[in-house]
This record gives structure tokens, C-alpha cells and sequence, in this order.
């Protein structure tokens, strides 16, 4: 093994010994997963866990939501930003799902038992397929592999972008080259750990200005401008960042 990769997965067991609650979009089963982490894009994880109970009691199985018109969809998520978008993408992926469901024919027992679910919540359990929904892209569809259906995949959004950049465990301008470089530098076990806890850090520890005096895994970052002194305020930050966390997780909970 060589020194990054050591240096990877301590840093990744170090944070997932602290970030251990799920990740916020992990709200149910694999159709109601997609929905909330499509609903996320941009916009604040709070603000669509409060959405989501009466979201999924009009809609509860892709095919209501097939059957629901753009306005009916946009009303339900009105409270948060790009919704008519949003909405118009939630309907044409929902109608593609029950297309697709419609063609599965003699598959529909196997896919129906590797996820658990009646067969009106299944979904597209591979990346070719999931990005083929409209509305989803490799992130979202990475996100969904590993929250619904356990496979290794590595979701990368602005946080994962910036810390990983900033621990010096990759080197890349653009999601898309993170995702890649990431693939190959970490070992697979630790695909499924990745966005879930430096989506985390990077919400409260690894900020735009970093809060590098109460980072567990400064020893082994590369960042050139670590902000090691610790403010007047670090008891009140650190207690703040307790209580956000434990406001999203409760949130999340009531999502389900
Ligand atoms: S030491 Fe600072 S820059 Fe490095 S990961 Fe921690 S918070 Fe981020």
C-alpha cells in the first residue's frame, strides 16, 4: 500500500469515527432517495427535508408522480429554489421510471429483491441507466449507488471538490477529474465512505475560510494556508456545529 493510500484511509477512518449519521439525502427507499437528493441540487438539505413528508404523501411511488402535472409538482416544492425545473425534471425522470419498470418483464422479481421494494418503488439500480433519467447526472446517480444500493461509487460536489483538493489527495480542477482520480486513489471498501463524511467536514470544518484548528485530520492535510488559531468563540462554534448536525439528522429522520 503506498503512503497516499494510507494517508487516505486513516484520514477517512479518523472522519467517519466523527461524522457518523447518514448522510442527509439517505431518506427511505431507492425512489425516494432520488427524489430528495434531486430536489438538493443547490439548495440547503434543511430546507428540502422539511418538504419531503408532504412531498411523499402526494406522491408516494413514481407512478403518482408520473401521473402529476408540472404545477401540481411545483406547488409541493414551491419553498425551494429551481422548482419549476425541478419539478418538470421529478415528472419526465418519474415517467421514464415507469417506463422502464414497464420493460423489465421477467427481470422484475430480481431487481425487486436486490432492493427490497414493492416493485412501484424500484428504480435503475446501475450508473448507466440511472443517468439516463432525465435530471440525473453522475453525481446524483453516484449517490444513489451508494445510499440505496450499497455499490462502491464516489459522488463529488463542491465539498468533496475543495477538501479533497485541499488534503492534497488529488490535484484536479473539475468534478469530473476529481471523480476519476479519486476512483483510482482510493481503495475500493472506502468508495462508499467518501462523500458522506467530507460532505460533512466540509459543511462545518473544511469551510471556505478553514476551521483548521479543530480539524482531526490536520496532521496529514497538504493545505499551504492552514488556519490553525483557534478563535475566542471555538467552544461556541464547536457547540453550533453539534447542534446544526443534530438538527439535520433529526430533520432527516422525520423525512422518513
Ligand atoms: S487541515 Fe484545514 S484545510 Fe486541511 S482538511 Fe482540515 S480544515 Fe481542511
Amino acid at each position: 500500500m503506498s503512503s497516499t493510500t494510507i494517508t487516505i484511509t486513516t484520514s477517512l477512518k479518523i472522519l467517519a469515527s466523527i461524522w457518523k449519521n447518514p448522510g442527509a439525502m439517505e431518506v427511505g427507499n431507492p425512489y425516494q432517495n432520488l427524489v430528495a437528493v434531486m430536489l438538493s441540487a443547490r439548495t440547503r438539505d434543511e430546507q428540502v427535508l422539511k418538504l419531503l413528508p408532504a412531498f411523499f404523501k402526494a406522491f408516494p411511488n413514481p407512478e403518482k408522480l408520473a401521473r402529476a402535472t408540472v404545477a401540481e409538482i411545483s406547488k409541493k416544492i414551491c419553498s425551494i429554489g429551481m422548482f419549476r425545473q425541478k419539478a418538470g425534471n421529478l415528472k419526465r425522470m418519474a415517467e421514464e421510471v415507469v417506463r422502464w419498470q414497464g420493460e423489465r418483464g421477467g427481470e422484475v422479481n430480481e431487481v425487486e429483491k436486490r432492493q427490497g421494494e414493492r416493485g412501484g418503488e424500484v428504480i435503475p439500480d446501475n450508473m448507466e441507466e440511472l443517468v439516463a433519467l432525465p435530471g440525473v447526472g453522475r453525481k446524483t446517480a453516484s449517490v444513489l449507488l451508494v445510499t440505496s444500493f450499497g455499490k462502491p461509487a464516489i459522488a463529488v460536489d463542491t465539498h468533496v471538490q475543495r477538501v479533497t483538493n485541499r488534503l492534497g489527495w488529488v490535484k484536479t480542477k473539475t468534478p469530473e477529474k476529481t471523480e476519476g482520480a479519486l476512483l483510482k486513489k482510493v481503495p475500493r471498501q472506502w468508495h462508499k465512505t467518501v462523500n458522506r463524511v467530507l460532505v460533512k467536514h466540509g459543511r462545518y470544518i473544511c469551510i471556505s475560510k478553514p476551521r483548521c484548528w479543530a480539524c482531526p485530520v490536520r496532521e496529514m492535510c497538504k493545505y499551504s494556508r492552514k488556519n490553525l488559531v483557534a478563535p475566542k468563540n471555538a467552544t461556541k462554534i464547536l457547540e453550533d456545529i453539534k447542534r446544526r448536525e443534530a438538527i439535520l439528522e433529526s430533520l432527516r429522520q422525520k423525512a422518513i
